[in-house]
């Protein structure tokens, strides 16, 4: 090597060695030292130590944290196609904070300016805060998310830009308990799951207002963005969206595995297989249907472009999917018709099966129509708002004008977490007006 060479060398060394020593994993036993000295209360498992100032009360669930964080743990390492045995021996240290001050006067929350001043938590390499929740669930999901910074920060080296950042740690963090154990809910199927996580509904408001963002504005957003509560669901639902939809999963997936450092987005968009703009039009048709027990094996979209109606046509509709694709493309400004018959299953209440023929049944209504009718919409990407589903025609039959060159959707009303006992489905007939 020449002497050159060797300080070209040199100097790549030095400049990659500098975050891979900002990642190195703090001590903890010190830190747990220094805890009992101060006389905080201690409770530990394999990956996880936590101190609280926090008095003992019944049924607090505070005594369990360190067992779900090391029941998670496996579930992170997987994510990653890691081996949870290959980090037997990694270990987070985490306060659990009622008063900042016994933190501070125990020598455990920094007053250097490294910790800022958290509003819920904050993680620095595998050490994290977090400022106590009234709510246990919502306790358990801010500790995960913590967690999820600590694992990713250090046996990932994670400096990535902020909505992969926030959005895995809610990704990952977001569970359920059953039967008291860890269960990982990416996308949660009951609101009564996730307490006080809200995540949902703020993008259902966002959407209501007609202000839900675009996948590029997420994937822009600035540093700081993640302290709202907008920006952390935004990221949650672009990770849940890319982590779990057939067609962009794999893409993602492999892109994660590879380096999560800043130019982590341009490395997405290289990455063989992830197309940028089918990826941007599933996001924005996963935040227009968005809702507890929503599955992207169930409702992903699929788009393509069918053929004109030149006659009349005949579509089966299912009642176990979101909107279907009736394989037809229609002209914008002209007027169709349409039919539909047969009966489909909604599920069952107690012993008695629900059906539903296409005009619907009063029994449940979802989003301001009756379960079970059939609905007939287009995707439509003009007229100001974000893009969405626009329903033009919804019950038995009747007629309507089309909003946009291109194909009709057809679904069968049902929230997203009804739709997995349903079976069955309607028969459409669509031609043009004569
Ligand atoms: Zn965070």
């Amino acid at each position: 090597m020449s002497r050159r060479a060797r300080l070209i060398w040199l100097v790549v060394a030095l400049v990659t060695a500098a975050p891979l020593a900002a990642a190195e994993p703090f001590a903890v036993e010190p830190l747990l030292t220094l805890a009992r000295r101060a006389g905080l209360r201690v409770v530990e498992a394999r990956h996880l130590a936590l101190v609280t100032d926090l008095a003992p009360r019944p049924d607090d669930g505070i005594d369990g944290l360190p067992e779900l964080f090391d029941a998670a743990f496996p579930a992170w390492c997987r994510h990653y196609g890691l081996d949870p045995a290959a980090h037997d021996q990694w270990r987070a240290f985490g306060c659990l904070v009622g008063d900042r001050d016994r933190f501070r006067a125990a020598g455990l929350l920094p007053t250097d300016g490294s910790v800022p001043d958290f509003v819920n938590g904050f993680c620095a390499r595998n050490r994290f805060w977090l400022a106590d929740q009234s709510n246990p669930a919502y306790r358990r999901h801010l500790l995960l998310h913590e967690g999820v910074h600590a694992f990713t920060l250090t046996i990932r080296r994670a400096a990535s830009p902020t909505w992969y950042t926030e959005g895995i740690a809610e990704f990952l963090a977001t569970h359920r308990l059953v039967d008291g154990r860890f269960e990982p809910t990416p996308i949660p199927s009951r609101a009564a799951d996730v307490e006080q996580w809200g995540r949902i509904e703020t993008l259902r408001r966002l959407r209501a207002a007609g202000a839900q963002p675009a996948l590029a504005d997420v994937l822009a957003l600035p540093p700081a963005a993640h302290q709202d509560i907008p920006a952390y669901a935004s990221s949650w639902a672009a990770v849940a969206l890319l982590s779990t939809h057939p067609a962009h999963a794999r893409a993602f997936a492999a892109a994660e595995r590879g380096p999560l450092d800043r130019d982590f987005n341009t490395r997405l968009a290289a990455t063989p297989g992830f197309d940028a703009a089918a990826a941007a039009r599933d996001f924005a048709a996963f935040l227009d249907d968005l809702d507890y027990g929503y599955d992207l094996s169930r409702l992903a979209v699929d788009w393509t472009a069918g053929t004109p109606l030149a006659a009349s046509r005949t579509v089966p509709v299912a009642a176990d999917r979101g909107w279907q694709n009736a394989g037809v493309v229609l002209e914008a400004g002209r007027s169709y018709q349409w039919r539909a018959i047969g009966r489909c299953r909604l599920g069952t209440v107690g012993r008695t099966t629900l059906e539903s023929e296409p005009d619907g049944i009063s029994y449940d209504w979802y989003r301001d129509r009756p379960i079970g009718r059939l609905l007939v919409a287009q995707w439509h990407t003009d007229g100001g708002g974000p893009p969405g589903f626009r329903i033009v025609a919804a019950g038995a039959a009747g007629d309507f004008r089309a909003l946009a060159d291109g194909p009709v959707f057809l679904r069968i009303n049902e929230s997203p977490a009804g739709l997995a006992d349903n079976a069955a489905g309607y028969t459409v007939d669509i031609a043009p007006r004569r």
